[in-house]
């Protein structure tokens, strides 16, 4: 019987040993143990019940709230563990976006795609932008390429960050107004570095394809509509929706797929330190001493903790996964009676651009965003706070962190100042978000040339391709075909894939 030892139990590990498993009840002989620090599965899917004092109980996603319906992973897995029912749409009737501008929020005008205008008319009556602003983002549709790639050649050999190809197109207030909020926000990132070839090569390949970006939302809309036009919903079919959760939030995911695994298989609240080659396979040191044999081992965890493992394995690779920062945020989830929030309920979030220089970062409005979230006459939100240009405030106490989100919440959407959240918690995310900066891909590249060498031996996880939960998933998967191959099995399995991104 051969072993597997996943190390990390973000969805990213549950990817790896679920697939594992599966190819054990193909019938080969291997069998799978996941290593978490944690006391529970998930990583950076993590859900609460909490009741309220007067009944009923809040469904509190403390990190990821949604999956998108464009990259199958998640479907796919929910419908092999039985819990596809249990997915839910957003509730897209509410399907606003609200930016923060001086003091007001402005809902984010019709038409805009990412961060590019398609439609004229809700672009000329809006007050996010000026004047100037808007005349330099119309100026996309004449401005040529900045260069015509050699046949071939992809995004990655143009590579460029978010600020420089959003302020080169469109100019600065549409970077700062919403690309920098929206598209940045996506993955935490500070424009300035963020490398789009490796988070949204698409917006390079529109320059090339369409000589604009305007041109290129405004094709992509027009063939979404037709393509809901030739589509229309079925009676009793659940509404689509971009995003989706579950009913009972997200951690119904990895706990579904640690059933599935088996909870004997599963080491929870124990660390590993070291990785290390063994006569005839790995060796797994655990924080207390003990080791695991393995005849091979796929590292799923954060890139930070994944270059300290790999360093007993390969120190160019550890050098790379080292390379890649990673910025820490907070997510603090309040509760507030009806009665004190006058506003209307008619959106999703908030998106706090940087030159507001405020301390929140976004506002989720979970109970207007799902359906069941908070019970009855009462408004659950979420607040983030941090991002990579202001890690500092993650330092916080939770108490400060709880009064800043509130503090911030009730001034701009104008509550009563004493409005107090029924209830508070906090979230920390150290290191939780991998940045993507330029020379990622080249990094990546890189590391899995590498790693494709070293038999019984593979990384997986948001560090790599994709920070997104679909993404992970699929990168665990390969993850874990790669040490199949490698230990002798040919386990393949059919299914659909997205893109890696
Ligand atoms: C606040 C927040 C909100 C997000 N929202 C969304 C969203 O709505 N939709 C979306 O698609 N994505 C979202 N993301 C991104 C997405 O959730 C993550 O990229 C993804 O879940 C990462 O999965 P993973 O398995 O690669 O890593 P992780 O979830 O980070 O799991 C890695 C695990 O490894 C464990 N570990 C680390 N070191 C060791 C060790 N030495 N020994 C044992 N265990 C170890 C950690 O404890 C952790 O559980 C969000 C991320 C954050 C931080």
């Amino acid at each position: 019987m051969k072993r597997v030892v996943v190390v990390g139990g973000g969805v990213a590990g549950l990817g790896a040993a679920y697939r594992v498993m599966r190819a054990r009840q193909a019938g080969h002989d291997v069998d799978v143990v996941l290593v978490e620090q944690a006391g529970r599965l998930g990583g950076k899917l993590a859900t609460d019940i909490v009741p309220d004092p007067d009944g009923g109980s809040y469904v509190v996603d403390g990190g990821s709230d949604a999956f998108v319906s464009t990259k199958p992973a998640v479907r796919r897995i929910a419908r092999m563990l039985g819990i596809e029912d249990d997915i839910v749409p957003a509730r897209d009737e509410n399907k606003r976006t609200l930016i923060v501008k001086g003091s007001r929020l402005v809902e984010l005008p019709d038409g805009i795609m990412m961060f590019a205008p398609t439609k004229l008319l809700p672009l000329a009556t809006t007050s996010l932008y000026s004047w100037p602003g808007k005349l330099r983002m119309a100026l996309d549709l004449v401005l040529p390429r900045k260069e015509r790639w050699a046949p071939g050649e992809t995004a990655k050999d143009h590579d460029e960050t978010l600020e420089s190809f959003v302020v080169r197109r469109m100019g600065r207030e549409a970077l700062d107004r919403v690309a920098e909020p929206l598209v940045g926000g996506v993955h935490a990132s500070d424009p300035s570095v963020m490398s789009l070839a490796a988070t949204f090569p698409e917006f390079l390949e529109m320059e090339q394809k369409h000589g604009s970006l305007i041109r290129g939302f405004l094709e992509q809309r027009k063939a979404r509509e037709a393509m809901r036009a030739r589509q229309p919903a079925r009676p009793g079919q659940k509404p689509w929706s971009f995003f989706n959760t579950f009913v009972r939030g997200m951690q119904t995911l990895p706990d579904a797929m640690g059933s599935a695994i088996g909870a004997g298989r599963m080491l929870l609240g124990r660390r590993v330190v070291e990785i290390g080659r063994s006569a005839d396979g790995w060796r797994v040191t655990l924080d207390d001493g003990e080791t695991l044999e393995a005849d091979a081992v796929v590292l799923a965890v954060e890139a930070f903790s994944g270059a300290a493992l790999a360093s007993g394995v390969d120190a160019r690779v550890a050098e790379l996964v080292g390379q890649t920062p990673c910025s820490s945020s907070v997510t603090v989830p309040l509760a507030f009676r009806e009665e004190d929030c006058p506003f209307d309920q008619r959106w999703h979030g908030i998106l706090v651009p940087l030159v507001e220089k405020r301390p929140l970062l976004a506002v989720t409005l979970s109970s207007s965003k799902w359906p069941d979230r908070a019970p009855a006459g009462r408004v659950l939100m979420r607040g983030f706070i941090g991002g990579p240009r202001n890690q500092h405030l993650t330092d916080a106490s939770d108490e400060d962190l709880i009064e800043t989100a509130r503090k911030e919440i009730v001034g701009l959407l104008g509550m009563p100042d004493g409005a107090r959240p029924v209830f508070a918690s906090v979230y920390r995310w150290v290191g939780g978000m991998p940045q993507y900066t330029l020379g990622h891909l080249d990094r990546v590249e890189e590391v899995e040339e590498r790693v494709a060498t070293i038999a019984g031996f593979a990384m997986a996880g948001s560090a790599f391709r994709g920070v997104g939960i679909p993404n992970c998933i699929e990168s665990g998967e390969r993850a874990a075909e790669k040490v199949l191959r490698d230990l002798g099995f040919t386990h393949e399995e059919q299914r659909e894939s997205g893109p890696p991104r």
